[in-house]
């Protein structure tokens, strides 16, 4: 080992010795285990109808682009997937990335630069913190869902330069949904626009699925409607909707669109057959809450502390790092893959079993799983009222 890996392996070795390693895994190919942490919310990727789609779009354009999209790699489908996009968002325009995490960035730090303003929640997703980082805009983080704090942040922000707040719509970790009221009553008292991240929304909240501006009537009090293809739709790529000249503008100078392959045939065509579904079928998404709010129920029963919230995603909180990751190993041992999210990615103390639902999801898959947590908490002597 030289020099340059030894630094790299104390790096690791101290990030084991505090319980905060990561690896990798493969669980849900294994038929024992239930997977009750997948972000596939609708279960759109094993979907047949979504298969045959991707399938068709291979065969009828290919299975890559072959180029970035201002050169060789513009299809019409890349244009029909847009399109579809604005009207679902009711907005004038949309433009697709290769993921969320490169719409964020390139849609961020493209639209602010030195001299605006970012209000951002302390708990937005790392993307939206990368992009913000990206942008050189001064950043200001406001405390996670306080309206509080963000009125005082606004009132106390240079008054020169734009300025944009923004917040996912569903947390990805605490599954609670941002004030958006609030928030866009406050924008518009600032003079500020309005970015909402949608990648656990779409698809899960609003009458067509549309997310958290169409759930609390608002999307046309909204500016920039990001999501991603990757959870709910069953696909990947990402996407902001907003007026035609913002995304004229995205086009032009965001670079994650502008030096990217483009995204490939399959992708799109799995992508528009599930945002046809998604808006059609509502009977996917109201299973799909009805087995959030059953689980949530059952865990709060045996008393398990979870953060607030009416989505799919439930997060118990264990404290520990180690304590939820041995929360999550005895969980896998009794056929539930649901993994332990600790700092970074949460704040310190506050390490959880990461739980969600999907409406592809049994009774009696669910019941399996409100055992095993009940014989974990036993074990490990969390939560765990009643037996
Ligand atoms: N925003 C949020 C809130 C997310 O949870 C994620 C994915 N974890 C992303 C953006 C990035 O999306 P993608 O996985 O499509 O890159």
């Amino acid at each position: 080992m030289d020099l340059f890996e030894a630094s790299l392996s104390a790096r690791l070795m101290a990030t084991k010795e505090k319980g905060l390693y990561r690896r990798l895994r493969t669980a849900h190919e294994n038929e024992e285990i239930q997977v009750f942490s997948s972000n596939n919310y609708l279960g759109l990727a094993q979907d047949e109808r979504v298969k045959r789609a991707a399938i068709r779009a291979i065969e009828a354009y290919g299975t890559g682009s072959g180029g970035s999209r201002l050169t060789t790699g513009n299809l019409s489908l890349h244009e029909r997937l847009e399109s579809t996009i604005a009207a679902w968002k009711q907005k004038a325009s949309a433009i697709v990335f290769s993921s969320g995490f490169l719409a964020n960035l390139g849609t961020i730090s493209t639209l602010m630069g030195p001299g605006d303003t970012i209000f951002s929640d302390a708990l937005n997703h790392a993307s939206i913190i990368d992009g913000c980082r990206m942008s050189k805009a001064q950043t200001i983080v406001y405390r996670h869902t306080d309206m509080r704090d963000l009125e005082e942040k606004l009132r106390s922000a240079p008054a020169t330069g734009k300025k944009l707040i923004v917040t996912d719509g569903v947390f990805s970790m605490d599954g609670n949904i941002a004030p958006l009221p609030q928030i866009v009553e406050l924008a518009e008292t600032y003079g500020a626009w309005v970015m909402v991240d949608d990648a656990h929304a779409a698809g899960v909240l609003g009458k067509t699925g549309a997310g958290t501006a169409e759930y609390f009537g608002l999307s046309g009090r909204v500016h920039l409607a990001m999501g991603t293809l990757s959870k709910s739709i069953g696909a990947e790529g990402g996407y902001v909707a907003a007026s035609e000249p913002v995304v004229e503008y995205l086009r032009n100078y965001a670079r994650t669109f502008i030096f990217q392959t483009s995204l490939s045939p399959g992708v799109i065509g799995a992508a528009l057959e599930a945002i046809e579904m998604i808006r059609t079928e509502p009977e996917r998404r109201q299973r799909l809450l009805d087995n959030a709010a059953y689980m949530r129920a059952g865990l709060k029963e045996m008393g398990f502390t979870l953060v607030e919230g009416s989505t799919p995603i439930l997060a118990v909180v264990i404290g520990a790092a180690e304590r939820a990751v041995a929360f999550s190993r005895h969980l896998e041992e009794r056929g539930v893959f649901a993994p332990a999210i600790r700092p970074p990615t949460v704040p310190e103390g506050s390490s959880r079993i990461r739980v969600t639902l999907t409406a592809v999801h049994t009774r009696t898959q669910i019941d399996r799983a409100l055992a095993a947590f009940a014989a974990a908490g036993k074990e490990l002597g969390v939560g765990a009222l009643k037996f």
